[in-house]
């Protein structure tokens, strides 16, 4: 039960409120398709995240219904990185509660500034 609490489900979406401006949030870039603003417990000095401002509750989902929606959420994040970590960044989207997804509104992890490991944990 405390898994099923901790993930957000449509209709209460987080990520949503984010871009409605409904909860506080560091944005970082805002434009017509995506909305990027700080994680609030960054894992890297760089830790952004990226998200369409329409649900799609992942990655190929969101693929699938809107690529170019995905193409500019790629374009944002190297853009961050390039301006935060020289280009050199990690993007990550979990998928599924198994790999460490808790908000099922697809994001992009923009994650830089120091050394990564692999493979991940
Ligand atoms: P994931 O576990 O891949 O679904 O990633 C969700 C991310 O959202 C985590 O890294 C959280 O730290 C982050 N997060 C949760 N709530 C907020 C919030 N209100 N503002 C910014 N980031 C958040």
């Amino acid at each position: 039960m405390a898994e099923v609490s901790r993930v957000q489900r449509a209709p209460d979406d987080l990520f949503l409120k984010i871009v409605a401006g409904e909860v506080p949030a560091t944005i970082v870039h805002s434009d017509d398709l995506v909305v990027a603003f700080e994680d609030v417990a960054p894992q890297a000095p760089v830790h952004v995240l990226v998200i369409p401002r329409e649900r799609f509750e992942n990655v190929a989902e969101l693929a699938a219904a809107a690529p170019q929606t995905l193409a500019r959420l790629v374009a944002v994040a190297q853009q961050i990185a390039d301006e935060r970590c020289g280009g050199e960044y990690r993007l990550v989207f979990n998928t599924g509660t198994a790999v460490g997804q808790s908000v099922f509104h697809v994001h992009g992890h923009v994650l830089g500034g120091r050394d990564f490991t692999w493979p991940p944990g």
